[in-house]
């Protein structure tokens, strides 16, 4: 029996793939609500290249407010390198993050059994920060980005705030706590004095409400070397905006590519954002070859966070539900994608997903 407000998610295709693994994710997580008594209240909402054709933007009027509204939304990836260049046809990405303050992206990489994973005792998270690095978004943020003062010089600025380092280095804290109590800070301050120093600086000072954590720090080059060498050695790690960019798709190349990358934007509001590392790989698009785990696992992190925050106890039978069956679905090869060794497609893979939710009471 229902006994909370129901949930209200937003659910946003964005491009390409989008079309295909967003609607994946939302029918496996609607299942699991129903089976769990969760209540979800699904808002789909127009996003990206479809709804610049259809209604003229690829962002169109009211949807900031009307996601500020909602405990949170799926966001599909966005292929805006493809975009027009024109006024209407904004990259979403950055508004999204900025105006909902969704300041960390929680990325975890984890091993299955069979699916080509280097190693198959993997199980970190890398908490990137989500706002501030170098940031080519000039409509978003003023005085950053890139700038080329003459014909052959280019300078590529890097923000980093006392206020921004702080408010990640506390989510990655607060995940560490919840698991093996070690936060690996990574960045490069022998280079970046100022701006990896006052990162660290920071995430030392935020370690001191966490006296139960312990902080190491590994230099970024060191540690895109051991991530490769020994990724069991790493629980939760917390870095820059580029460089956990770089890390997060390293890490998940250690098991089996950017499908089996989800992750979730979390900030200081209610609010929290699903969304897959990966882009919106129109190569595959329409084809049936989307490995749709990267955003199915994102949902199921929203609607567990969701559910932790609210203290809803149907919304963690939900996400155990969903693990379960997942899980269940990759180990057959014949129910996954062919990134990942299988011989089905996206739409098995769905399929068995729903029918191992069905079967699992
Ligand atoms: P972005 O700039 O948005 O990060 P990208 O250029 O890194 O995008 P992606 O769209 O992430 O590119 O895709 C890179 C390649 O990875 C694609 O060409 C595709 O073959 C593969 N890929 C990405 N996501 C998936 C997925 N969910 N399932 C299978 N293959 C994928
Ligand atoms: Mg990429």
């Amino acid at each position: 029996m229902t006994t909370h407000a129901p949930l209200r998610i937003g659910v946003l295709n964005g491009d390409d793939i989008g079309h295909e693994i967003v609607p994946a994710a939302h029918a496996i997580a609607d299942a699991a609500a129903r089976a769990s008594g969760l209540a979800i209240d699904w808002r789909p909402m127009p996003l990206g290249r479809k709804a610049l054709d259809e209604l003229g933007h690829t962002m169109p009027p009211g949807t900031l407010e009307a996601l500020g509204t909602l405990d949170g939304f799926i966001l599909g990836p966005i292929g805006h390198q493809a975009y027009p260049k024109v006024p209407e046809a904004i990259n979403p990405h950055p508004i999204l993050r900025k105006s909902f303050d969704l300041f960390a992206n929680v990325r975890p990489t984890r091993s299955y059994p069979g699916l080509g994973c280097l190693y198959d005792d993997i199980d970190l998270v890398i908490v990137r920060e989500n706002n501030e690095g170098f940031q080519p978004d000039r409509n978003v943020v003023a005085g950053s980005g890139e700038f080329r003062p003459t014909h052959d010089t280019t300078i590529s600025v890097r923000v980093i705030t006392r206020e921004g380092s702080r408010k990640v280095a506390r989510a990655a804290f607060e995940i560490a706590r919840s698991r093996k109590k070690r936060l690996t800070v990574v960045h490069k301050n022998t280079v970046f004095k100022l701006g990896c120093g006052m990162f660290v600086e920071e995430c030392y000072e935020a370690g001191k409400e966490f006296p139960d954590v312990a902080i190491e720090e590994v230099i970024v080059d060191t540690f895109a070397m051991k991530l490769v060498r020994e990724p069991q050695r790493f629980d939760v790690v917390v870095t820059t905006n580029m460089f956990g960019d770089i890390l997060t798709d390293e890490a998940a190349g250690l098991v089996g590519g950017l499908g089996m990358a989800p992750g979730l934007c979390i900030g200081r509001g209610e609010i929290a954002m699903a969304q897959a590392t990966h882009g919106s790989a129109p190569d595959i698009a329409g084809k049936g070859l989307a490995n749709p785990y990267a955003m199915i696992e994102s949902t199921r992190m929203l609607i567990e966070w969701l559910g932790r925050r609210r203290g809803i106890p149907a919304a963690a039978e939900a996400s155990a539900r969903m693990k379960a069956a997942i899980e269940a679905a990759l180990a057959d090869p014949a129910t996954r994608t062919p990134d990942i060794r299988g011989t089905g497609t996206q739409a098995d893979m769905t399929r068995a997903i729903l029918s191992h939710l069905e079967t699992r009471t």
